[in-house]
């Protein structure tokens, strides 16, 4: 790939020699983590290519798509609202931040005890290594924590960023704000692009978005059965890859997996055997190439059946109405729906712990991993409440607080095994 694209990068202002070391890390974690799995469905291919790809085809097709006039904008936060971007002709990214990137440098803007998803996007933009950062003309920030919310001002010194204005609650006047703040995002964009948002353009895009959280539904339903047609590992893989993916082909391509996932459940093929343990990952997002607590818990006699993640369910659970006959009333469904999303920034959030129960009983899940990141209040603290409430309805949790480092691997395979060990006993116990 390096030789083809380099002209490319070097015009989008890359610091080469740090990018070629960046590339040079992915392939072999990528082989051990996902090449080396058992049984994988052949229409993985596809996602193999895109990783592949990760710097080269999607960037090129970003190019191309600027040549033309295009704009480019860039998010960290399932909150933005992509039928938008689409709808005023641009093209919409989520940046990854999944990996520790610059730490010298991010160290002289930032404090030390700030979460590694944050200083992760600093460090991209600072080191110049990401060709999708460079290739944003706006980033969208969002006021989810406070440590985003602060960044974003420092953000704002390298790149253009709009913030918007989550709110903290989901009261009528929280709906209000949240609505507003969707109308304001969408001249923004309008400003951005040259390009009005009309309501068919607006009713197209809905559909569009739509279609791609339909194959992702698709392909979550898949994984209720057991054995479970796919690993964790590469449903996850699928779900970052959504963020970035041209939204068409991404869609086509998650169908033609299922199609072959379908074949694999009629002939009861599984990833693993039946009796494998099906756990639930939640909590804050592994966005890509985080996999290391996937990775470790599929090491074992276990499949991640469903994320109840940004990078999973809360991505595309929910669809937007796609009868509204005006612009005002179409955006105003798109507010509602992002509003459903149960993140933890807000207070109360009674939603997560009662889709994790209801996750659980559809999946058949034995236990649920809840995966932070370190410095992370919001998932931090809400721990503790869905500890209690699945303590309640007797669904084993194990709480882990994590970082993009490699170091603390050993200790974290070391509860894990010990969690898994105990599921399995119990499952014995169960038994009559
Ligand atoms: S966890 Fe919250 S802040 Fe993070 S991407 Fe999801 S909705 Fe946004
Ligand atoms: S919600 Fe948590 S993981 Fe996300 S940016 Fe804030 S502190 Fe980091």
């Amino acid at each position: 790939m390096a030789n083809d694209y380099r002209e490319m990068w070097k015009k989008l202002g890359l610091d080469l020699e740090a990018h070629d070391r960046l590339l040079q890390a992915l392939p072999p974690t990528y082989g051990e983590v996902y090449l080396n799995q058992e049984n994988r469905p052949a229409a993985m291919e596809y996602f193999d290519f895109v990783v592949a790809e990760i710097h080269g085809q999607r960037i090129q097709e970003l190019q191309e798509h600027k040549a033309r006039g295009g704009k480019v904008i860039g998010t960290f936060c399932v909150f933005v609202p992509e039928e938008i971007v689409r709808a005023a002709g641009g093209i919409c990214i989520g940046l990854c931040s999944g990996i520790e990137m610059g730490a010298g440098l991010v160290e002289k803007v930032l404090p030390g005890s700030i979460c590694p998803l944050i200083k992760s996007f600093m460090g991209f933009k600072l080191t110049r290594v990401c060709p999708y950062f460079e290739s944003c003309d706006l980033v969208v920030g969002e006021t989810t924590c406070d440590g985003k919310k602060k960044v974003f001002e420092i953000l704002s010194d390298y790149v253009p960023v709009h913030v918007m204005e989550v709110p903290q609650m989901k009261r009528d006047k929280d709906a209000a704000l949240w609505h507003s703040e969707v109308q304001d995002f969408l001249a923004r964009t309008e400003e951005l692009t040259g390009q009005k948002v009309t309501a068919e353009s607006l009713r197209r895009a809905v559909r569009e978005v739509n279609e791609k959280r339909r194959a992702l539904l698709r392909l979550a339903g898949l994984r209720k059965n057991n054995p479970a047609p796919i690993s964790g590992k590469d449903s996850l893989l699928i779900e970052q890859i959504a963020m970035y993916d041209d939204v068409e082909r991404f869609t086509a391509k998650v169908h033609e997996l299922c199609a072959e996932l379908e074949a694999r459940v009629a002939q009861k093929k599984g990833v693993k055997s039946k009796d494998a343990l099906r756990i639930i990952v939640t909590g804050t997002p592994l966005a890509i190439p985080n996999w290391k607590v996937m990775h470790l818990i599929e090491s074992n006699d276990a499949v991640v059946v469903a994320e109840e993640l940004c990078t999973g369910l809360r991505y595309f659970k929910n669809l937007v109405p796609e009868e509204g006959e005006s612009t005002a009333e179409i955006t105003a469904s798109i507010a509602k729906r992002y509003l459903q999303t149960n993140c933890a920034c807000f207070t109360p959030n009674p939603g997560r712990a009662e889709d994790l129960v209801t996750l659980a009983k559809e999946y058949m899940a034995d236990g649920i991993i809840h995966c932070s990141l370190v410095f992370c209040d919001p998932y931090l603290i809400e721990a503790g409440r869905i500890e209690k409430v699945l303590e309640g309805h007797g669904i084993p949790l194990l709480k882990i607080e994590t970082d993009y480092g490699q170091g603390d691997a050993g200790q974290l395979k070391t509860r894990i095994d010990a969690f898994l060990e105990m599921l399995k006993e119990k499952r014995k116990a169960s038994r009559p």
